[in-house]
């Protein structure tokens, strides 16, 4: 923090001071430049006023040269009256020549002393050309030595110049122009004339006059009359250079300033720039080194208290400086606060999932117990019932002589009774598949009319027998095709047709009626009976609560209206029901429409109605340990011609026969004394002379997953006891053509 906060100052500072830094740089070049335009105006105003003193030396030099005395030849005269005129002048001397340069006369010596001849006649030759004055370049005076600037004026006799009379100047005489200008400290002004040679100087005047002007300046004055530029002095210093030269006499004046003087004020303000950049960096560095540390502060004394969130430690939120870590701090408090609430939500809800899981499990365990003691009982109970029922049947049919109508009586109560009883044990495994949620329905499309005509056929048999009419609807009428499974809804209107028929009065009718109502069909069983107390009528749909009926010695296990209802919901409909005790009921179900029915269907199911083939000529093993069970199905087989069957008691016994005499069919049943028919059909599956002879089960498991697994084990029909004696020669009797033995179909 207090890294990116220092940052962030000198993010701040920077920027500014590099700006400060461009407008002083900027400054100082705008000064520069009026600097420069200031040396060069400065130069020019000196340049007049020496051009001023020239001038005024000029008009002297031009009034002696009118002098009545010099015109009238007085040469005597004239030089008292040049002498008289020196001392107010600026000039040292008065030379007159004549026009071969010979000096006729000179003030500074006596009159009539010998006089030297001019060696440099440029200027006389200038002024004899252009009879006006002039003014000489700088030269050694031939008299003194000493470096002098000469002027002269044409003096004209008659109307012709004759003479020049003209004035010396030494040059220390210009500095003194110079000093009466008021030149700044540290600037260092020259004149030259027009060769460039130094004639006066405000520094160090007696090193430089006569000499020449560096070589750069006269360059540059070459080019331009006027100007300034930057440069480096032979003493290594760095200069500022302006000059002016004047048109009238071509003599110039240049200026040197020393670079400090003009950079001294930019490096201060530069200089000042920086160190205040540098102590509000500094400033800055050490404010947000304070801000960060209280920041730090503030929030590390969050650390603790944010680690502790989630254990359930109590939350202690210190306050602090800052108010946004407060409210961080609050906010801290408060999810700890939710959290808390929260994992006292979850453990709660943990705690009621472990409970129900348990009670899930324990009534799992409770289901699991209830549906394995139903298979088993239902397994037990069928191994008697085969025998019974067989046994009946194979009475029934009279195949081993006629019985009489006593005995037929008998056979049928029997019968009766064990149908009840394979019913009850059916409904009660129907009733405990279904809450464990294993019973499943196939659905398809079922006309109406066909499924009611077996139905009312099959009521019919029992309803007539306690004198009941069953009253069909009417047949002819187009109903709509349901949606439901074939097989369960027939067991659902048996059953409560049944009903009917059971809690009925002596001559009563049963009656069906069918409508259509929304996308459903309606089909209600009415009987003129008993009815059902509105009292009891709450129990109706419980398993095993036959409301009284047991005491009415009426033949019933209560599982019938339970069973119906759960079918019909699992079908996808409703079933209902209403009463009036003493004069009768009515029950309905309310089945899903499919479609219209169309009314000329088959007859009822052919299948079930098929006779069973005339069988003869083949041998059958039969491999069960139950003596009642081997009897009846000798007892089946008896009456057929040249049937061998070879029986064994125990499964390898049975192996061995098979091996033995190669039957033509072998059937097994599952639970064997010693191994079970699983086993016994593995090992007669691998014996190569039984390869193709089928081998069925016939065992008393009817659990789908028992009747599964023996399909999966390779039976060639696996067959449930009790034995519907008709469907077990049939399914023998395909067995047999399977392996080609010839079966004639009973007429
Ligand atoms: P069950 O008929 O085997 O006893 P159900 O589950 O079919 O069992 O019927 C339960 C009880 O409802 C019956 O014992 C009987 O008391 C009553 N009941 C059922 N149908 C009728 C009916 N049509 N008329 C009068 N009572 C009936």
């Amino acid at each position: 923090m207090q890294f990116w906060l220092g940052w962030l100052v000198v993010g701040c500072i920077l920027p500014a001071a590099l700006v400060a830094g461009a407008l002083i740089f900027e400054s100082y070049e705008r000064e520069r430049a009026s600097m420069e335009r200031d040396m060069v105006s400065t130069a020019r105003a000196l340049m007049q006023a020496v051009d001023a003193d020239l001038e005024g030396i000029q008009q002297i030099l031009q009034a002696l040269a009118v002098s009545r005395t010099l015109q009238s030849g007085d040469l005597k005269a004239f030089y008292a009256e040049a002498q008289a005129l020196l001392p107010t002048q600026v000039g040292s001397n008065i030379v007159m020549h004549d026009l071969t340069g010979q000096q006729i006369l000179n003030t500074i010596k006596p009159f009539g002393s010998p006089l030297p001849r001019e060696t440099d006649l440029r200027m006389v030759n200038r002024a004899i050309e252009t009879g006006k004055p002039v003014v000489s370049d700088l030269f050694k005076g031939p008299a003194t030595g000493r470096m002098v600037l000469g002027m002269s004026a044409p003096v004209f006799v008659d109307g012709k110049i004759k003479y020049l009379v003209g004035m010396g100047m030494f040059s220390h005489r210009l500095g003194e122009v110079l000093q009466r200008q008021k030149i700044a400290a540290g600037w260092i002004v020259s004149i030259l004339d027009r060769s460039g040679t130094i004639g006066a100087r405000t520094e160090d005047e007696d090193s430089y006059i006569g000499k020449k002007a560096p070589a750069d300046l006269l360059q540059r004055a070459t080019a331009a009359d006027e100007g300034a530029y930057e440069t480096v002095n032979e003493a290594g210093v760095s200069t500022f250079e302006a000059f002016s030269r004047s048109p009238r006499s071509g003599w110039m004046i240049a200026f040197s300033v020393p670079a400090s003087v003009v950079t001294a004020g930019l490096q201060r303000a530069l200089m000042i720039n920086v160190a205040l950049a540098l102590v509000v960096l500094l400033l800055g560095v050490l404010l947000a080194k304070s801000i960060a540390g209280r920041m730090t502060r503030s929030l590390n004394a969050l650390v603790a208290p944010a680690l502790a969130l989630g254990s359930n430690e109590k939350l202690d939120v210190p306050p602090v400086e800052i108010e946004e870590v407060n409210e961080l701090g609050r906010a801290l408090a408060k999810a700890a606060e939710l959290i808390e609430a929260r994992a006292k939500e979850r453990d709660e809800a943990a705690q009621s999932e472990r409970r129900m899981m348990v009670e899930k499990q324990a009534s799992d365990d409770a289901n699991r117990a209830k549906s394995e003691f139903l298979a088993l009982m239902s397994h037990e109970l069928r191994t008697p019932l085969n025998a019974i029922l067989g046994f009946a049947q194979i009475l029934d049919g009279e195949n081993f002589g006629a019985v009489t109508a006593k005995q037929k009586e008998f056979i049928d109560e029997i019968l009766a009774s064990g149908g009840h009883l394979l019913e009850l044990i059916n409904d009660i495994l129907d009733l405990s598949k279904i809450e464990a949620g294993k019973l499943s329905v196939s659905m398809e499309r079922v006309d109406l009319v066909p499924l009611m005509k077996s139905v009312v056929a099959t009521l019919e048999q029992s309803a007539r027998k306690v004198d009941i009419s069953v009253v069909p609807h009417d047949f002819g009428l187009a109903m709509p095709a349901l949606m439901t499974d074939r097989v369960r809804l027939a067991q659902v209107l048996i059953n409560l047709g049944s009903n009917a028929v059971k809690y009925n009065r002596p001559k009563g009718i049963v009656s069906f009626s069918y409508e259509e109502i929304g996308d459903k069909v309606r089909i209600a069983v009415r009987d003129t009976g008993i009815g059902i107390p509105v009292a009891r009528q709450a129990e109706l749909f419980q398993p095993f609560s036959r409301l009284g009926a047991e005491a009415r010695a009426i033949e019933g296990t209560g599982v019938g209206l339970a069973l119906s209802r759960r079918l019909i919901e699992l079908m996808g409909g409703g079933i209902g029901f209403s009463s009036i005790l003493a004069e009768g009921s009515c029950f309905w179900v309310d089945i899903p429409v499919y479609g219209k029915a169309s009314v000329d269907e088959t007859e009822g199911n052919a299948a079930d109605l098929r006779p069973a083939a005339e069988l003869s000529g083949f041998s059958v093993l039969y491999v069960e340990d139950n003596p009642a069970n081997l009897a009846l199905v000798r007892n089946i087989f008896a009456p057929l011609r040249d049937v061998t069957m070879i029986e064994a008691t125990d499964g390898t016994t049975g192996i061995a026969l098979a091996a033995r005499h190669r039957p033509d069919v072998i059937i097994l049943d599952i639970n064997l004394p010693d191994i079970s028919g699983y086993e016994v059909l593995r090992q007669i599956k691998r014996l190569p002379y039984l390869i193709g002879t089928p081998v069925l089960a016939l065992s008393a498991g009817v659990l789908p997953y028992e009747i599964q697994r023996g399909v999966d084990a390779g039976f060639y029909s696996y067959l449930t006891k009790p034995l519907n004696v008709k469907h077990f020669l049939r399914v023998v009797q395909a067995a047999l053509s399977s392996r080609g033995i010839a079966v004639t179909a009973a007429q």
